[in-house]
Parts: structure tokens; C-alpha cells; sequence
């Protein structure tokens, strides 16, 4: 299997599960998804993975999963399903004076074991606790035998990575809402992204899937998720990667569709206990504010000219975003007490992550020209010399041309300042 990598996550961040059924998008056909090769290649997978627990899936319910993996991959879902039969244990066995000790707790893994593998091996210690707490209250004198009936165990449901979302690019995209050529280069290599998608997406095999969650649920559920990425990240050494896919969840309140996966103040904040009703406030009030404010401003007359502006020239974008908030634009009135806050994230994701921007100046660079120091006058900015100083603040994908065109341009004028330089690059393509 090619999503090596994604696997490896799900099954690290998912606990306690019975059985993983996984689908493989990419070995669907989406022109005939209800085929009978697609069913036969998703029936197969059911039968196999859960043999001891249903020997029948219908087609409704094959379909079902067909559409899933096809609209939603990867992505991870748990379910509970019915354990067929019943355990007949010796209550004798179990030691009354200390009920949850761990021979009592293995006695019990063992016997349900016995019934189907696995079945004791994913039972969380409160599972088993409870059944011995049942057993001993069933036969207080610690005799007979009692049968451990109306089990439940966990499966998770995973589709794996699609076509379209099994490479870093295509992740950083799909997170940030923005595409791959709007975003500075993403760090990291496919097989860390592929690895913390895994740990987000198994982590939702945590807890029950809902089906039509709110937005203030699923913020928190994706919340979860990428904690226990970032966890990994971040364990293993991966900090500009934990860092972008953070910056990614800030932008995507204003460049995907809906803030279900606005996670990303929560991320910089104190997690799922940052996710209050202010803040889902704030994240669905984003995406509109902030266009609407760039919009006003230049007189573009939609959200839709907005966002094309953020296209061609999203240094001036942010720049009109900035002035926005410095005017008291995104408080007062029906905004989020929280708004402000989400849209200062915003912009220090944008400036960190947007390609076709000027990073912020360094605090303290000035520029000075040397006339003493010889016959040919020398531009330091910052204490550097200026094609240093350009090389340093400038985008990483402009980096050759703009440390090319520096020198040029400085003979001729003294001093330039990095806006300036951005503007002369961006001016073709002005809204
Ligand atoms: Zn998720």
C-alpha cells in the first residue's frame, strides 16, 4: 500500500479499536460508483475486516461507504458495532477485595479474547472495570458464572489518501483553502505530511463520528486532530512544519468555504478549551468581514473581486486588511468580542505563508549611504549591504530574480525601500 505513511499515524492515534476497515479511494471508479466492481472491492474489505462481527453488508450500506471515501478522503470514521454472542465467565475467578487489580482486568481481556481476538485487547480499562463491577454485583457471594452479554466494540472506518490529496502541496491546499502557487513553499516532505494527516485523522477515531456536527463540534474535533498532529510534529522535530500547518487553519477561516476547520487560533491558544461561542463567532464571521472590508476600501464591488484581488496583488490585500483593523473595522456592532483577535492571526499567517508578499521588516533596519568611505558610495540597510538585506526579506520563490534586479536598481536611485520593490514587481498586475 502506497499511503505507508498515513496508515502508520491512524494506527498510532487511534486507540482501543477493534478493527480498521480501510478503502482505498484511488482503486474506485467515480464514474460508476455503485459498480459492481466498486461493490465487490468495498464488500470485500467489510467481510474481511469484520468477519467475527457481521457476515452481511446490503448494498445500501456498501453504498454508503462508496460515496464516503469518494466525497471524503482521507478521513476516518468510528463506529460502534454489535458483538455478536455472549461470555460465560467464573465469578470465582475474580478477586472481590481489589475488583479492578490487573490479574482481574487480564482474566477478563482473556475470556472475551477467547470469545473473538482482539475483542479483550480493545476494551479500555473502564470497559472491562465496568463488566467486572457487573459480574461481582450479579453473584455478591463470588460464585456461579455470569455472562458478559450486549458487547459493543469500536471500528474505524478509513478511507485513505486520494489522487488529489496524498502529496505536501496538495495538503498545504487543501488546508489553507488558498492553491499551492498563492502559498510560499511548503516545508516539510510528503511523507511528514502524509504521517501528520494520519495522526489527525486516526485521532477521530477517538470518538463517535456525529453526522451532522455543528460548527462549534466539529472546530473542536478538528482541534483534536491537529493537537495530536502538531504532537507529532513537533516530537519528532518537524517545528516549520507544525508551524505552516498551524498558519494554514488561521487562513482557511477566510479562504475555504466554511470555518468547520478553523482551528487554527485555537492552535496558538489553549486548544479545545480556546473553542468557545465567541470564538466559532469569530471564525464564521471571517471569511465575509475580511473581504467585505477589502472591498469597501477599493470600491470592488463583490467578496468574489475581493478574493480575485487577493489573487493579483495580496501584498495589497493584507496591506488593506491591516488598515482595517488599525480603524476599528472588525469590532463593535454584531462582531465577535473575539474577531480582532482571529484577524491579527490572520495576517501574521498570511504574511508567513502567502507567496507574493514582503515579509515584515526587520525591527531596526535602517538605511544609510555612505558617501565617505571611498569613491563609490555603499548601501547598508539593517547594517548589511543592501543585496543582502533584499535577499534576506525577500520571498523565497523570488529570491534569484530579486537579488538579480537589486543591484541595478539601487545605482540608480539611493535608496529604495522593500515596498517600493514590491510594488515595481506587482505593478502589471494591479487590481
Ligand atoms: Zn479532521
Amino acid at each position: 500500500m502506497s499511503d505507508s505513511d498515513f496508515i502508520e499515524g491512524v494506527n498510532a492515534s487511534a486507540r482501543n479499536v477493534f478493527a480498521f476497515v480501510f478503502i482505498d479511494p484511488k482503486l474506485l471508479d467515480p464514474r460508476d460508483p455503485h459498480s459492481a466492481d466498486n461493490r465487490n472491492y468495498v464488500r470485500g474489505e467489510l467481510l474481511s475486516a469484520l468477519s467475527d462481527l457481521r457476515t452481511n453488508f446490503p448494498d445500501a450500506e456498501v453504498d454508503r461507504v462508496i460515496d464516503g471515501a469518494l466525497s471524503s478522503a482521507p478521513s476516518v470514521e468510528r463506529r460502534r458495532l454489535d458483538v455478536p454472542g455472549s461470555v460465560s465467565i467464573d465469578v470465582s475467578t475474580l478477586d472481590s477485595r481489589d475488583k479492578h487489580s490487573q490479574a482481574n482486568r487480564d482474566y477478563i481481556r482473556g475470556e472475551l479474547n477467547g470469545h473473538i481476538s482482539n475483542l479483550g485487547r480493545s476494551m479500555t480499562d473502564q470497559q472491562v472495570d465496568d463488566i467486572i463491577d457487573d459480574a461481582l454485583l450479579s453473584s455478591p457471594s463470588g460464585t456461579g458464572r455470569f455472562a458478559i452479554r450486549n458487547l459493543k466494540v469500536n471500528i474505524c472506518l478509513v478511507n485513505t489518501q486520494a489522487e488529489h490529496s496524498d502529496s505536501k502541496n496538495e495538503l498545504a491546499s487543501t488546508a489553507s483553502g488558498i492553491r499551492t502557487a498563492r502559498l510560499r513553499p511548503v516545508p516539510g516532505t510528503n511523507a511528514i505530511w502524509d504521517r501528520a494527516t494520519g495522526e489527525h485523522e486516526g485521532e477521530h477515531g477517538n470518538r463517535d463520528t456525529l453526522t451532522s456536527p455543528t460548527t462549534k463540534l466539529s472546530i473542536i474535533s478538528e482541534t483534536r486532530g491537529d493537537l495530536q498532529a502538531l504532537k507529532w510534529l513537533r516530537d519528532n522535530g518537524h517545528n516549520d512544519v507544525a508551524q505552516a500547518l498551524t498558519d494554514y487553519r488561521v487562513l482557511s477561516a477566510v479562504h475555504s468555504r466554511d470555518a468547520s476547520h478553523a482551528t487554527g487560533v485555537a492552535l496558538i491558544g489553549s486548544g479545545v478549551s480556546a473553542v468557545n461561542d465567541d470564538y466559532v463567532k469569530a471564525a464564521e464571521q471571517m471569511r465575509s468581514k475580511i473581504l467585505t472590508a477589502v472591498s469597501n476600501e477599493h470600491n470592488l464591488g463583490s467578496e468574489r473581486n475581493a478574493l480575485r484581488m487577493f489573487e493579483y496583488n495580496p501584498g495589497r490585500f493584507v496591506r488593506t486588511v491591516e488598515r482595517a483593523l488599525a480603524r476599528g473595522e472588525f469590532s463593535g456592532g454584531d462582531a465577535s468580542p473575539a474577531l480582532e483577535t482571529h484577524v491579527r492571526a490572520y495576517i501574521d499567517a498570511f504574511k508567513r505563508q502567502v507567496s507574493g508578499i514582503t515579509p515584515p521588516v526587520p525591527s531596526g533596519a535602517r538605511a544609510s549611504v555612505d558617501l565617505e568611505a571611498g569613491s563609490a558610495p555603499t548601501l547598508t540597510i539593517g547594517g548589511v549591504t543592501a543585496p543582502e538585506f533584499f535577499a534576506r526579506i525577500a520571498d523565497p520563490d523570488f529570491v534569484p530574480q530579486t537579488v538579480a534586479s537589486n543591484d541595478p536598481a539601487l545605482s540608480e536611485t539611493s535608496v529604495r525601500t522593500p515596498d517600493a520593490t514590491v510594488q515595481a514587481r506587482t505593478v502589471a498586475v494591479t487590481v
